[in-house]
């Protein structure tokens, strides 16, 4: 607490306020400050600030930056003014707050309105940093991210054991070596900017590759680090200059020819740094101007792994002990059958257990607008390659190094050299079943959050055919009216909707991207018979799955009667 100073000669204050009393409540113990004080709002020290001044002779006590302030009423004339613990450069452990007592109700609004107006017209000149300038004004980011999750987020990749886990990864840092090494002509005597330059290794390459200057913009406290790194590989070091701070904030003494970053996270958009990425784009780069990467594509397919299925239905057993210590737990069941199939699964799997042919949603990073990435609505439309259950869809990214000497995809698709996002799977509570040549259609619809993640709504269709077997030899169906044929493996409908020719299969779950199964730890069930076509992995239906609970009817699954039995 700075009890010293004068209010500075620059400090014009704009709203004035007289106060009766301050509490510091967060002091320990805490401590009283009588009146007569002053409230002054103003931006003196070139950011927003609530000064409070001890009259008659003007001592200033105690000041609070508006970036980070709230203030609530907590009566007519009593009012808490609490400011965050962090701010957007440097962390702090404590937050501060005081109560501030007013003698008059209509002075306790005036000073209300001033608060608000102060919050809303904040935007003032920025404030000068060594590597560039911190603009004061309240962030895009900050706007839209949760502070608290922006914290957890940079305080992650401020640890080098992080970045050492993207370093590792040789296929994604070979890829982006050689995509820079291969385009030194993009690069050659041009101005770069790392978008998020973590540990600063892609400026290291942009430099090897020859730029003549590159920017490495980094928010988390790694900044340090990659300053270290940078000043330990001089040569290419002279031509680097590292800026903490977020892109959305920082301001930079010339435009880019070319970005680089690596923004992507699980099923590309995770963690929303592609919108980092784009603003950077519309801040930074001149016009035609290079992105590497380029372009992005989420690729999806439908997939049936009974393996996978059985295993997070599974999860849920616990739930239907009825005598846990004398306690029954049924009445949760439900509620954690659909929680392990809110989290998408993390995890490599074998490409053949893929049903249909891929399909394709593009994003190019050098036009697509900011808010284009707040709300992503992919239609989905398969044609099943056989007669399966399917269990959900499939999804992994790709990105294009669209260089001027050479074109680079790095991909995640399964079945190719495995990267850190490995692949992410969003499975369906209750499958589906479809035949051999029939449509599946759907959506996957994803809403941008302010936890740096995407709340995934997925829905999948199909139409199950009438088969004319009057003898169907397997019994295994869910809601009673449907019966596989072992001849043709088209269903026999018993049900409703059966004299249409057929029965709509739909299925929905919603998940949350930012929790997802990481289930690489976890045995790779399907490794065992690598040779194993996806129908033939139906033979695992054998596993008994419990029936959900009697109200959540939505996923009911019998016990074979026949566990040889296999569908074709
Ligand atoms: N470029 C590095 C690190 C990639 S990880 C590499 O390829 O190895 C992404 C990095 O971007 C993290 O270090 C993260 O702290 C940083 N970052 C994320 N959003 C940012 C933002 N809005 N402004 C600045 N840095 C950001």
């Amino acid at each position: 607490m700075d009890t010293t100073s004068l209010p500075p000669e620059n400090l014009k204050p704009h709203h004035n306020f007289t106060v009766a009393s301050v509490n510091l409540i967060a002091s320990n113990p805490p401590k009283l400050v009588s009146g007569p004080l002053s409230a002054i709002f103003g931006s003196g020290s070139g950011f927003p600030e609530l000064q409070f001044y001890l009259e008659p002779d003007g001592q200033h006590f105690l000041n609070f930056d508006l970036r980070i302030t709230q203030i609530f009423r907590l009566g007519e004339t009593q009012s808490l003014c609490v400011s965050e613990g962090s701010d957007t450069i440097k962390e702090r452990t404590y937050s501060k707050g005081v109560t501030i007592q007013f003698k008059e109700e209509e002075e306790s609004s005036s000073f209300h309105g001033a608060f608000e107006q102060w919050k809303r017209e904040e935007v003032i000149e920025g404030s000068d940093l060594p590597n560039g300038t911190v603009s004061t004004s309240k962030s895009k980011f900050d706007d839209k991210i949760e502070a608290s999750s922006a914290k957890m987020y940079f305080h992650y990749y401020g640890q080098l054991l992080h970045q050492q886990n993207m370093l590792q990864d040789y296929v994604r840092t070979g890829s982006y070596y050689a995509a820079v090494i291969e385009n030194q002509v993009d690069f050659a005597g041009r101005v770069v900017v790392d978008v998020g330059a973590g540990s600063g290794i892609l400026s290291l390459f942009a430099a090897q590759a020859g730029a003549k200057h590159v920017y490495a913009v980094e928010a988390s406290e790694m900044a340090d680090y990659a300053q270290k790194l940078i000043a330990g590989n001089p040569i290419l070091g002279q031509r680097i200059t590292v800026i903490k701070g977020k892109v959305e904030d920082v301001e930079l003494p010339e435009k880019a020819d070319i970005l680089i970053s690596e923004p992507m996270g699980t099923l590309l958009v995770n963690e929303r740094m592609l919108e980092s990425y784009v603003i950077a784009r519309d801040r930074f780069l001149v016009p035609n101007g290079k992105m590497f990467p380029t372009v992005g594509r989420i690729h999806m397919a439908p997939f049936s792994d009974e393996y996978l299925y059985v295993e997070i239905a599974n999860k849920a057993l616990f739930w239907q002990q009825q005598n846990y210590y004398g306690v029954d737990l049924t009445a949760l069941h439900g509620t954690a059958f659909q929680g392990y199939f809110s989290q998408p699964v993390v995890d490599a799997f074998d490409p053949r257990l893929l049903v249909a042919p891929a399909i394709s949603h593009v994003i190019n990073f050098t036009t697509v607008k900011e808010e284009d990435l707040y709300e992503i609505d992919i239609p989905l439309k398969f044609t099943a390659s056989v007669g399966t259950r399917i269990h959900g869809l499939a999804c992994w990214f790709d990105v294009l190094f669209n260089g001027s000497a050479v074109q680079r995809w790095l991909t995640t698709a399964p079945g190719a050299p495995t990267t850190h996002w490995y692949q992410l799977r969003c499975v369906l509570s209750q499958p589906i079943y479809v035949m051999a040549g029939q449509e599946i259609t759907g959506h996957l619809h994803m809403i941008a959050h302010s936890a740096q993640s995407y709340t995934i709504n997925l829905t999948m269709s199909g139409w199950l055919q009438e088969c004319y077997n009057p003898n169907p030899f397997i019994q295994i169906l869910e809601n009673d009216y449907l019966t596989f044929c072992d001849l043709c493996s088209v269903a026999k409908m018993w049900g409703p909707g059966a004299e249409q020719g057929g029965i709509l299969q739909t299925s929905s779950c919603r998940l949350d991207l930012k929790e997802p199964y990481y289930r690489m730890s976890q045995p790779q069930a399907y490794s065992v018979g690598q040779d194993q076509q996806p129908n033939q992995l139906l033979q695992s239906q054998d596993l008994q799955l419990a029936s959900l609970d009697e109200d959540g009817s939505d996923f009911i699954q019998q016990p074979l009667n026949d566990s040889s039995a296999q569908i074709h």
